[in-house]
């Protein structure tokens, strides 16, 4: 799996937004990074995604099989609490059911999208929501969204590439999100779909981050360096390229540790990308990501902090507002709920973070 990479301030801010959701805030007021993959259907990105999280969970495969976005919650555990071997997932959708079993999270994945896309590979802009708790990841939420198509198939209806487009912006547009553009090596990587959808969202291109995957199965005699270095297609952020499971490893369920230590073997023994390894394989990603992250949360930092100010300020009227309804209750005879002991606890946590906050800056 892929470690953690030492970073304070990522799990600071997941606390953050655990409190802040806590006391009642949207979750759309507080901007928490998130990393979304775009690109055409099958180019690897929920391969990409998994190898990240180290664990195999996802529905892929040669047909279309992300068919809504996944939004996936990762909360680093501390190797020091009770359970640290132990990781789990939880569906916003199944609140209190812990799976512990992996292959089970991709079933429940499968069946919650055929209850809300059909079958017959319809999909859905419905979001299915996930939390992965575990010690062996990196603290972050991740989105797997489906993969641009153009032409219809199965339920899907005529408007079907507009729809995903669409899809797509709706999550990428969001200027905490980075963008993992991941187009395949096997195609022509000049006219990726995902680069240009990328450029759509992030013209600058100050938080999208290129991904090739498939450079096991290239035409012989062509590789992808020029592309890595950002010759062809320039990225300020610059490109990865990662070898993934192809379609046999799937089938022979060969694990995510064997393809990580298949991808280290070819690149070690490649011989053009050996030169570039620092543009090579799932560990190089995520510690780019992190890195990405890490800036992104600095530049952040005060407008989180103001955020934080004026929603301690409305959850202290909202406790007030509370124990106003509290009293007349006791008045009218009927007795108070304990609401207002909730909100008051949760309102010493949030005190107490905060200066931990303001102590950070
Ligand atoms: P998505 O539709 O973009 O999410 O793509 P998937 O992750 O579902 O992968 C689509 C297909 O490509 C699957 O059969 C994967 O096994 C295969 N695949 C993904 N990445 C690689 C790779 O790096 N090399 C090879 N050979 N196959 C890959
Ligand atoms: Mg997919």
């Amino acid at each position: 799996t892929v470690a953690t990479i030492g970073s304070s301030l990522i799990p600071v801010i997941n606390k953050l937004h655990d409190i802040l959701a806590s006391s009642g805030t949207e979750l759309s007021d507080i901007s928490v990074p998130q990393v979304a993959v775009v690109g055409s259907q099958s180019s690897g990105k929920s391969s990409v995604l998994e190898a990240l999280v180290g664990r195999d969970f996802l529905p892929r495969g040669c047909d279309v099989c992300t068919r809504r976005p996944l939004v996936l919650m990762l909360e680093n555990r501390s190797p020091n609490s009770d359970d640290d071997r132990i990781e789990w997932g939880e569906f916003r959708h199944l609140p209190g059911r812990r799976f512990y079993d992996f292959s089970q999270i991709r079933r429940e994945i499968q069946a919650e999208t055929e209850r809300e896309a059909g079958c017959n590979k319809g999909v859905s802009e419905k979001q299915i929501r996930l939390k992965i708790s575990s010690p062996n990841v990196l603290n972050m939420i991740l989105i797997d969204l489906p993969g641009i198509t153009k032409v219809p198939v199965g339920d899907q209806p005529s408007d079907i590439e507009a729809r995903i487009r669409r899809m797509i912006m709706a999550h990428i547009n969001n200027e905490n999100c980075i963008i993992l553009a991941v187009s395949p090596a096997n195609s022509d990587l000049a006219t990726s779909d995902a680069l240009q959808i990328a450029k759509l969202a992030d013209p600058t291109g100050s938080r999208t981050v290129g991904v090739i995957t498939k450079l096991d199965i290239m035409d012989r005699g062509t590789n992808a360096c020029n592309f890595l270095l950002g010759k062809v297609v320039p990225l300020k952020l610059g490109y990865v390229g990662v070898v993934n499971r192809c379609q046999e490893d799937i089938n022979k369920n060969r694990s995510i540790q064997e393809a990580l230590a298949y991808e280290e073997q070819f690149f070690h023994d490649h011989p053009v990308y050996n030169s570039v390894s620092n543009h090579c394989g799932i560990p190089q990603l995520a510690k780019k990501l992190n890195q990405i992250l890490e800036q992104h949360i600095r530049k952040d930092l005060p407008r989180l902090k103001a955020v934080l100010n004026s929603q301690q300020g409305a959850t202290l009227l909202h406790i007030l507002r509370r124990y106003c309804d509290d009293f007349s209750a006791m008045v009218d005879g009927k007795s108070p709920d304990m609401s207002t002991k909730e909100l008051f606890g949760g309102a010493r946590i949030h005190y107490l973070f905060q200066s931990m906050f303001v102590k950070l800056l």
